[in-house]
């Protein structure tokens, strides 16, 4: 008899605990609330923006700061390499909706490859397998601001980077807001893509830059910085396709005449060789003459 008391004490319990797992299991991911995966965890800010096609109540609210939903353009870019699962370093502020239109897979593909429920919040950092990812498109979203009536073409001056790294780096050596670009055009270093275009927190926050104090450019001036030191190496070809894809998109957009196109050495007051001997600037601005500035009728 003894032995049988405590088997009679647990059977209760066991009872509640089984009807606690058939509950579970009857309702699915509705009852995880308490963000036990870290990846399921709401990051500091929240992702933005959102995707279109969820109304449903797991969509992220955008964050106060926000500015008006952007038009979204995307570009087909064949040079950036064919089909391949890879893996994808979540950046700052990337949605599983703009990773899904970067490598021309479906957003489910990528939640379930990574165990994910869909609408789960990404964590910066975060390691994504992309099946099947064919990286050959650019998403660049447009904002209306008149505030941008330049556009500054700066180096990283450093061999290597992406815009998590660097928005790290510019957020210890005290930049306002971290990254001080806008738009990172990457070189194929720290897992992205050569020619790969991130576009920074502060460009997603529509936020003045930290790039180019000279003649008051970091409020009137988009940001866009190449990875690498040119004033030792040349840009690679994909860095300067995806330079011209980024000029003429922006300054069509926000109707900025190439003269207007300027490195960060031709700002008037700025003493630096940025964005690098190496680079050309009156051929950039060539390649984009004649195409700028466009009365954009999607404006
Ligand atoms: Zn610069």
């Amino acid at each position: 008899m003894r032995y049988f008391r405590p088997a009679i004490r647990f059977r209760p319990i066991f009872m509640l605990s089984l009807l606690g797992l058939l509950i579970a299991l009857g309702t699915g991911c509705e009852t995880t609330t308490t963000y036990s995966n870290p990846y399921l965890q709401p990051p500091q800010t929240p992702a933005y923006p959102s995707q279109p096609s969820q109304s449903s109540s797991s969509t992220p609210s955008r964050p106060r700061s926000a500015p008006s939903k952007p038009k979204v353009v995307e570009g087909s870019m064949s040079y950036l390499g064919g089909p391949k699962g890879i893996i994808h370093e979540v950046g700052p502020l990337e949605t599983v909706w703009r990773i899904s239109k970067m490598y021309g897979v479906s957003a489910d593909s990528i939640y379930s490859a990574n165990g994910l429920k869909p609408g789960a919040w990404l964590k910066e950092g975060q390691r994504l397998t992309i099946p099947n990812a064919r990286m050959l498109r650019h998403v660049v979203n447009l904002y209306r601001n008149s505030q941008w009536r330049y556009i500054i073409i700066h180096h990283t001056a450093t061999w290597k980077g992406n815009a998590k790294a660097l928005n790290a780096s510019h957020g210890d050596r005290g930049f306002w807001n971290g990254l001080g670009y806008h738009f990172l055009i990457d070189n194929g270093t720290m897992g992205k893509g050569d020619g790969q275009i991130e576009m920074s927190p502060r460009w997603i926050r529509q936020q003045s830059g930290a790039h180019c104090k000279a003649s008051g450019m970091n409020d009137r001036s988009i940001g866009i910085a190449l990875v690498g030191n040119f004033n030792d190496e040349t840009p690679t070809p994909n860095q300067l396709q995806s330079l011209n894809y980024l000029l003429k998109t922006l300054a069509a957009y926000y109707e900025i005449p190439s003269t207007n196109v300027l490195g960060h050495r031709e700002v008037e007051g700025a003493r630096t060789e940025c964005p690098g001997r190496n680079v050309n600037l009156p051929s950039i601005r060539q390649s984009l003459a004649g195409t700028l500035p466009q009365k954009s009728s999607a404006r």
